[in-house]
């Protein structure tokens, strides 16, 4: 296989980037915007040893799940990988992915996850579903103001203010943004130069209070004539905050360190179930309201609480799952590596009355095995037990100690929520090795139409 090669390829997968996969005499080949079924006619871009990528010419035969994408711009945006497979398709894939990846790392027999295994959960409505956006801003060759996503891998903006997996809300107000920039001649930051102010703009919507949260990122103090955008913008139903964040570092990163309200209040409110959370614009908090409801039902079903039960969340966030968790349980510790999630955390306690938790700020691999440590020392004779923990890791998982040390401490009951299944394969052999087994687990699906899900596992010590 050469570069420039061209040739007709069934695609049977997708990749962890939404890339359709398929092969030719065993050649791997890497497709963007091909998906499961189609057959393609396709030209080799970049040829390695084994595996290569090429780009899509011409559907010979589409496939039988492809659909009109939603959002005209869907191949272009980097948001969304999966516009063009039909919901059903996507949620069978991410299924398979996950069972996938738990029989290839984890060594799990196929046979035992089509026991343990339940059916992914999906969405109704798998549209609109974000509560936030970050939509950054930029210039046209006109030199007009523009705002919409990035392009796949690119920091190319492509206009675009509809956008179909976020708030309809969203557009109004980036109208608002965008006019107000150019009646004042307010610039767009430039990341090339530098130069320039409005960076982006963060949209939060409460969908269960429709309360609304603007934080526009400006490479500066302020906003010129910014009375005259608080004017505009508080108009829109439901505004409840807007602030300015300011970030004047030449970086991916989107927010600055801290944020200042211009009018308003400084954060949101949300409930998940009948658990209330203040966010505010530099909070981490779910982005799909609806499927996260359903995600920590799964999490406190599998906990099976009784209402005497020490438990420990680890990489607890703003709390969430925590607070979810102490209304069932006799007290729950919570560890977060991020202080401001904790200040949050322990606000979000407060203000629905919860006194059974508490947290720690610090790397999970640092505070268990040192709590523990300390237990020992302090006990003669005795070790720290827990009798359920509850784990949400990044993508890149646990550390090894972290596991070992939950091992250690003997629960009845580990719960593993993962929003990455190669990592929770891998764990879950570790823990596996340590004397516990996994009793159920199910993928539910927070990112309909990317190549995302949330996973939750529940394990038990074997007696
Ligand atoms: N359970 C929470 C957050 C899960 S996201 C929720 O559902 O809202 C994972 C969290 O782990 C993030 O808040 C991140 O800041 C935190 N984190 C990352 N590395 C960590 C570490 N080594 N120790 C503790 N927390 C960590």
């Amino acid at each position: 296989m050469q570069k420039n090669d061209v040739v007709t390829v069934t695609i049977e997968d997708i990749g962890v980037n939404g890339e359709g996969i398929g092969k030719v005499d065993g050649y791997t080949l890497f497709i963007k915007d091909g998906i499961i079924g189609d057959t393609v006619e396709a030209k080799i871009m970049k040829a390695k040893k084994n595996y290569g990528y090429a780009r899509l010419m011409n559907i010979i035969e589409p496939s039988s799940y492809r659909v009109e994408p939603r959002c005209p711009i869907a191949r272009r945006c980097g948001g969304c990988q999966l516009q063009e497979m039909s919901y059903e398709k996507q949620l069978e894939f991410k299924n398979n992915k996950v069972r996938g990846n738990l029989e290839r790392i984890g060594s799990f027999a196929p046979k035992f996850l089509e026991q343990v295994m339940e059916p992914i959960v999906g969405m109704d409505e798998p549209f609109y579903y974000r509560n936030k956006a970050q939509f950054p801003f930029g210039a046209d060759k006109e030199g007009n103001p523009i705002t919409g996503f990035y392009a796949g891998r690119t920091h190319n903006i492509i206009a675009n203010t509809d956008c179909a997996i976020g708030v309809p809300v969203n557009k109004e107000i980036l109208g608002l943004i965008l006019a107000f920039m150019k009646k004042y001649k307010v610039s767009a930051y430039d990341e090339k130069t530098g130069k320039g102010l409005i960076r982006h703009a963060l949209i939060r919507y409460g969908f269960t209070t429709k309360e609304i949260m603007v934080c526009l990122v400006i490479n500066g103090t302020l906003i010129p004539h910014s009375e005259e955008l608080i004017e505009e913008l508080r108009q829109v139903e439901g505004m409840t905050s807007i602030s300015i964040s300011r970030n004047i570092k030449r970086t991916n990163v989107i927010m600055g360190d801290s944020y200042k309200v211009l009018w308003g209040q400084g954060f949101i409110t949300d409930y998940i179930g009948k658990t209330k959370y203040q966010i505010s614009p530099l909070s981490f908090y779910q982005v799909n309201p609806v499927q996260t409801e359903k995600l920590y039902g799964l999490a406190l079903e599998y906990a099976g609480l009784q209402g005497d039960e020490t438990v420990w969340d680890l990489y607890c966030g703003i709390g969430t799952i925590s607070l979810f968790l102490a209304q069932k349980a006799k007290k729950v510790y919570g560890v977060e590596i991020v202080p401001q999630a904790i200040e949050d955390a322990r606000n979000n306690a407060k203000i629905n009355r919860i006194t059974n938790a508490e947290f720690y700020v610090g790397k999970a691999e640092e505070v268990l095995p040192e709590y523990y440590r300390k237990y020992g020392e302090e006990h003669p004779g005795e070790e720290a037990h827990a009798d359920v923990i509850v784990v949400d890791p990044p993508r890149k998982g646990c550390e090894e100690s972290v596991l070992k040390t939950m091992a250690e401490m003997k629960p009845e009951k580990i719960v593993y929520v993962s929003c990455d299944s190669a990592t929770l394969a891998r764990d879950l052999k570790y823990l596996r090795g340590k004397g516990y087994e996994v009793e159920k687990g199910r993928a539910v699906d927070l990112f309909p139409m990317t190549v995302h899900c949330e996973i939750c596992v529940e394990m038990c010590r074997k007696k």
